[in-house]
């Protein structure tokens, strides 16, 4: 039987992938870092191989994958060293197009997408003070007959600048008139091809590089045919697509686990010191061991709720799990990795700390686990809900 999970799980994918990241070395993703580069040939190789388009269905030029196999994908870029922060919103970003959209909407842009012609990269949800409390978010769409004009300002919208389209969450009706507080939102498809001097964006400088932005928003007119589904339900469309989120990012975390692991158990193995490797202290070899156990199974936790996803199934506890296990998985093993090297750790020639901030985000953002903590306890304890 094929084994259908775990790190040999879809070896086709995982070469082919492999392929692709050993064009794209340590040293030239320490070089993004260090320029705050955007690694755009390693996205164009990812997309003109298709596999950006993994989950976009085959009639529209996609290849019609499950989530399980797109994490593959993102778990093998980031067991090489990569970094698909670069690129993986555009899988989990077109999925409410793909779910929400219109016939007409998904005709005019998942082919462009899938050949790589239009980049749906951002994603501007996040608002500097609405935080975690997404329903509290202020930017308004009004509309004026067959459009709407957008104002106000996003915070932390990512590959901005690199990005044809952008999915927008605004406000529609204002917050005091809606008596289900989780309607009144709506998505739209921002092309930012032609929004001119109406959006402007101001790259935040942070601990990763992460092309994420600062964007203020004035007067931009959107055709009302650019918003997805019914005006008032965007909450919703977009809490659709979270499942798919967390598998995700959890796969991500997976794959950084294991490069952590990887290098730790290599250089406990090769350096010397008091005369014997100091892989041969247990003051150094369990922690590794830890962080390998930890990390098996929050994939175990991964693949189950990738599988419930694929089949249609319920999957909400244990995409939030996998996401919770996987993120404190991949932390562990970073800080291990991290003392494992002792002062090298520090070096960037090694990567480490390179790695070491860019899986550290994981905890945080999409969603701050104790968002998903917060989850687990309402919806599967049944405990009162606490924010
Ligand atoms: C590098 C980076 C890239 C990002 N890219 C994007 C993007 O492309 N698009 C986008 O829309 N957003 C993006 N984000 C934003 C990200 O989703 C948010 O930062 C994240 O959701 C947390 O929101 P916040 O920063 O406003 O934290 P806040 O909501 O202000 O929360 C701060 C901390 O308080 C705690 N907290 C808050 N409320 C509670 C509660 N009720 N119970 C317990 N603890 C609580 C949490 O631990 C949290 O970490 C990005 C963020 C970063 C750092």
């Amino acid at each position: 039987m094929t084994d259908r999970q775990g790190d040999t799980a879809y070896p086709e994918i995982r070469t082919a992938v492999r392929e692709i990241c050993g064009r794209f070395g340590d040293v030239y993703w320490r070089e993004q870092d260090r320029l705050r580069r955007y690694p755009s040939e390693f996205v164009d190789a990812l997309t003109s191989a298709g596999w950006l388009a993994a989950l976009i269905p085959e009639r529209y030029g996609g290849s019609g994958l499950g989530v399980a196999e797109a994490s593959v994908v993102l778990e093998e870029i980031q067991r090489q060293g990569g970094n698909a922060a670069a690129c993986h919103a555009q899988m989990y970003v077109m999925g409410t197009l793909l779910r929400h959209g219109s016939e007409e909407q998904k005709e005019r842009y998942l082919p462009a997408i899938a050949s790589g012609k239009l980049r749906l990269q951002a994603f501007g949800v996040t608002e500097p003070t609405a935080g975690s409390e997404t329903t509290r978010i202020q930017t308004s769409a009004v509309r004026k007959g067959d459009r709407y004009v957008v104002n106000g300002q996003k915070i932390w919208t990512s590959r901005f600048e690199q990005s044809d389209l952008m999915l927008l969450l605004a406000r529609t009706t204002p917050y005091d008139e809606l008596e289900d507080k989780t309607k009144g939102l709506s998505v739209f498809v921002v092309d930012l091809r032609t929004a001119g001097d109406h959006i402007e964006a101001r790259p935040i400088q942070a601990m990763v590089n992460h092309s994420t932005n600062e964007v203020f928003i004035r007067d931009l007119e959107v055709p009302a045919g650019d918003r997805i589904g019914e005006e008032g339900m965007g909450f919703r469309y977009i809490i659709d697509g979270w499942n798919a989120e967390r598998i995700l990012i959890a796969a991500e975390c997976v794959g950084d686990a294991r490069w952590f692991i990887d290098r730790a158990a290599a250089y406990a193995k090769a350096r010397v010191v008091f005369g014997r490797p100091i892989g041969q202290n247990q003051g150094v070899q369990f922690p590794i061991a830890k962080a390998h156990t930890a990390t098996e199974a929050a994939d175990l936790m991964r693949w189950k709720a990738a599988r419930l996803f694929d089949a249609g199934d319920p999957c909400g506890p244990e995409a939030n799990m996998a996401k919770y296990l996987a993120s404190e998985a991949s932390w562990e093993a970073a800080n291990v990795c991290l003392d494992t090297h002792g002062g090298f750790g520090f070096a960037a020639e090694y990567d480490v700390e390179r790695k070491f901030r860019e899986t550290r985000l994981y905890k945080v953002a999409p969603i701050n686990n104790n968002l998903v903590l917060a989850y687990v306890a309402q919806h599967v304890l049944g405990l009162p809900k606490s924010y």
